[in-house]
């Protein structure tokens, strides 16, 4: 094909199953970009372990791609000021890209790269690498076209690419070299990387899924843990799919297949809660319930906000979650719900702040899949039931010996652990009061009809294609699952 192809690279970092470069091998010309924005740079979500692990990822993909002849360009700075000046370097008529659900700075980047290239008539093509769909009209059949895309064949690469002459790999930055001091310490990044994680679990680590995912002492090694991945794109969600649906569907091993069917329904949440925010970019902002606005008006209680970042409200389950996600840059599923109910309706605090602290602590932070939870856990969807996490039920239920706590509370019952910040049952009477009356008037449950119209799940699309099959499934997972699918 005649014209010259530039590759953008956003958080897509592989070689497989990448539809921009497959297509970017039709072309006379190639040449690959990662951009590193100052606006990610500077964007409250971000955090120094996001830009390592990117580096992290780059790095063997740099290597890869440029054994297949096409440079990896790393520029710093705006993205339509980058592709100016690299334009004037290399003339590229068309620009390659995934799609991204992103934050309020990649939607107006997107928005001036959209304008760029209309001004200086370079084709820009963009391709979905989820399940997620843009300019969606309607909830209804979502989950059938989940499954076309997920069924449908990968991207393959035929070969290798031509680049121009002259050109060569950026050596890539370090972590000072973009004035950012070091990350806490990361897993290991990149494609392969990813590809042995998901081999182990689907190898035999999935045969414990179910019964391993609530509770924290047994879910860092029986959950996945491929949600950074998936989050910067070192696999891609249809081959994560795919992978799974063989094993489930040839392994001789009835309690694997059983633990991986669990997993398999959360790919599907994954795009499910993410398309919430690709419908409706501002509820990263505001509540997805205009009439919940009324509540948590009022400034954020600092010491109380401070306390509960810091890990020392006095409430050990709490505390020990809150240390070990600022450690490890992860923390399973209902821990993380436990954090923000806490938040929300023990301590009132409004959900943006705890939010934008989370994003940071998450190594896998995903726009969509966050703003969502953070609202549903803060009762501010209008339409799932509320859920209220006791700290202590959590802490009988999933860490009956304390052992959990104790690793990451030593100090506890020692006079150095603080006394409970808030008492529990009053601030849960006040919290239930608010909530409960808000949600009977007549105009509250009239926007709710709508919300679960526009975002609600389709019940008969949603659940966990395992769970119709399974018999029983195990009750902790199974209370998972069904908090869920409610939104
Ligand atoms: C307040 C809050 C914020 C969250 N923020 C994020 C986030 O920024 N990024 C993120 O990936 N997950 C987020 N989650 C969802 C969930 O906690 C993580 O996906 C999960 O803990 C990641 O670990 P894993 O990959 O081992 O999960 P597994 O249990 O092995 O699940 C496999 C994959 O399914 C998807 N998934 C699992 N649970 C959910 C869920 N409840 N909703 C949507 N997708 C799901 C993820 O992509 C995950 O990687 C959040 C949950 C809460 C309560």
């Amino acid at each position: 094909m005649s014209g010259a192809a530039l590759v953008w690279f956003k958080r897509d970092l592989r070689l497989r199953d990448h539809a921009p470069l497959a297509e970017a091998q039709r072309f006379e010309r190639a040449l690959a970009l990662f951009v590193i924005e100052p606006e990610w740079l500077d964007s409250p979500e971000c955090d120094p372990q996001h830009v390592g692990f990117t580096l992290a990822s780059l790095q063997p993909l740099q290597d890869e791609l440029a054994a297949l002849g096409l440079p990896l360009i790393v520029r710093v700075g705006p993205a339509p000021q980058v592709l100016q000046s690299l334009r004037a370097e290399f003339g590229f008529t068309h620009l390659l890209s995934h799609e991204e659900t992103g934050t309020g700075w990649s939607y107006t980047r997107d928005i001036a790269v959209g304008r760029w290239c209309r001004e200086h008539g370079v084709a820009w093509t963009e391709w979905p690498q989820t399940g997620v769909v843009r300019r969606l009209r309607s909830r209804s059949g979502w989950a059938g076209r989940w499954a076309q895309r997920m069924d449908a064949a990968p991207q393959r690469l035929d070969g290798g690419f031509r680049a121009p002459d002259g050109w060569a790999p950026t050596p890539l930055p370090t972590l000072a070299d973009l004035g950012l001091p070091p990350s806490r310490p990361l897993p290991p990044a990149g494609e392969a990387a990813a590809q042995a994680v998901l081999d182990d679990f689907l190898d035999g680590r999935g045969r414990g899924y179910r019964r391993a995912l609530s509770s924290p002492l047994t879910a860092e090694q029986g959950c996945s843990r491929l949600s950074a991945h998936l989050a910067f794109g070192t696999l891609s969600m249809r081959s994560v799919h795919q992978a799974t649906e063989h094993v489930i569907a040839t392994t001789p091993d009835r309690t694997l297949a059983y633990g991986l069917r669990g997993f398999s329904g959360r790919l599907r949440w994954h795009c499910h809660f993410m398309q919430k925010l690709e419908d409706e970019p501002d509820i990263e902002f505001r509540n997805f319930s205009r009439a919940h606005d009324t509540l948590r008006q009022e400034p954020l209680d600092r010491e109380r906000f401070e306390a509960w970042c810091e890990g020392r409200t006095g409430y050990p389950m709490v505390d020990a979650c809150m240390r070990q996600l600022r450690a490890t840059g992860w923390l399973n599923f209902r821990m993380r719900a436990m954090l923000v109910s806490f938040a929300a309706y023990h301590l009132w605090l409004h959900w943006r702040e705890p939010g934008l602290f989370l994003a940071r602590q998450f190594l896998d932070f995903e726009p969509g899949i966050h703003w969502s939870q953070m609202q549903m856990q803060s009762g501010t969807t209008g339409i799932n039931t509320l859920r209220i996490y006791s700290p202590r039920k959590q802490a009988e239920d999933h860490d009956p010996e304390g052992v959990y706590v104790r690793r990451w509370v030593p100090e506890l019952g020692t006079p150095a652990y603080p006394a409970p910040i808030v008492d529990e049952r009053g601030a849960l009477a006040v919290a239930k009061e608010r909530l409960y009356g808000l949600r009977g008037e007549r105009e509250v449950r009239q926007e709710a009809d709508a919300i679960q119209q526009r975002h609600g799940s389709r019940r008969s699309g949603l659940p966990p294609s395992g769970m119709k099959r399974a018999a029983k499934p195990r009750a902790a997972a199974a209370a998972d699952d069904r908090q869920q699918e409610l939104f």
